[in-house]
């Protein structure tokens, strides 16, 4: 397969969307990126990195890291995570409360900002450094040393949190939130802002591509059992209220965040990461999933 010949041919197809969708300005530090931005890297469990654009730009991963937390979370607690939340897509936006209240605070998933936050409740509590522990795992995963927070972006998120909040008080109220909510929600934030290019983040997506090799990374362990479920999850659960589109159009397990980017895998062959910063109105990069629809059309692979 030609994979780079196809991603040559994929980024000059959505050149035209590249213009459509609006970046998130909710995060003011995002606001400032530039929006033009595309590009895409994709790297196999053989070896090889096809990459085309902006494929070495760091971009904020937003909730990307959710993937990276889920995953830190259940090696430490393992299936005890699901007493605290969901597997199930929500159909409702990522920062929704009404589910959450009519739910008596059991998030959906933990893709959901809610589920994320009590995931952020988890690691708080069971490691003493949190950040640091994270950010190492993170490192250890994506193969690069220099891949770290962006205080800035944290910050910014920080100061215009009102419904971050607000969901994290509805978790206190219904006892889903153990520690401190200004606490959980400083490592929610960091968490949020890391920052990576595609080539790093198709590298960091890599050992989720394969349950068949054990996963350790700085010490972080899952069985092959686990990563095929986050897999699952990330297929139901990882793209907002625009899971099943992403299901139909593209057919690969994957995660989207809000700085517009989209890491996604092909089992037992590939990791591809897409960042284009113009989301759409679910909140998904415009020309990210294009690209990623083309991708798995071109090459006649996905998991269906
Ligand atoms: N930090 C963002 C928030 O909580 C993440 C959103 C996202 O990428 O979906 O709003």
């Amino acid at each position: 397969m030609d994979y780079q010949e196809i991603l040559n041919n994929i980024l000059a197809s959505v050149e035209p969307l590249r213009s459509e969708g609006k970046q998130a300005t909710y995060i003011p530090a995002l606001a400032m990126v530039n929006p033009d931005h595309c590009g895409i890297a994709l790297r196999t469990l053989a070896g090889e990195c096809y990459a085309v654009g902006d494929a070495n730009v760091r971009f904020s991963l937003q909730s990307i890291s959710k993937v990276f937390a889920l995953a830190l979370a259940l090696h430490l607690e393992g299936d005890n995570v699901w007493t605290r939340m969901g597997k199930e897509p929500s159909g409702a936006a990522f920062n929704s409360l009404i589910q959450l209240e009519l739910e008596h605070g059991i998030p959906r998933n933990p893709f959901i900002n809610a589920g994320a936050i009590v995931i952020s409740d988890i690691l708080v509590e069971h490691l003493p450094q949190p950040e640091n522990r994270f950010i190492e795992f993170v490192r250890a995963l994506s193969a690069c040393p220099s891949v770290g927070y962006n205080y800035a972006v944290a910050l910014s998120e920080k100061k215009q949190a009102f419904l971050n909040t607000a969901i994290a008080n509805l978790l206190k109220h219904h006892n889903n939130l153990h520690g401190d909510i200004d606490r959980v929600l400083q490592f929610y934030f960091l968490m949020c802002s890391i920052e990576m290019s595609c080539a790093e983040l198709a590298q960091a997506f890599l050992p989720f591509a394969n349950h068949l090799v054990p996963f350790d990374y700085d010490g972080v362990t899952l069985t092959g059992s686990q990563v095929k479920r986050m897999n699952a999850i990330m297929q139901t659960c990882g793209f907002y209220d625009e899971a099943g589109e992403f299901s139909y159009l593209v057919g690969l397990p994957g995660k989207s965040g809000v700085g517009g980017g989209i890491a996604a895998i092909y089992p037992e062959r590939y990791a591809v990461a897409v960042w284009s910063p113009r989301l759409n109105s679910k909140g998904n990069s415009v020309a990210g999933m294009k690209a990623l629809e083309l991708l798995t059309t071109l090459t006649a692979e996905s998991i269906f």
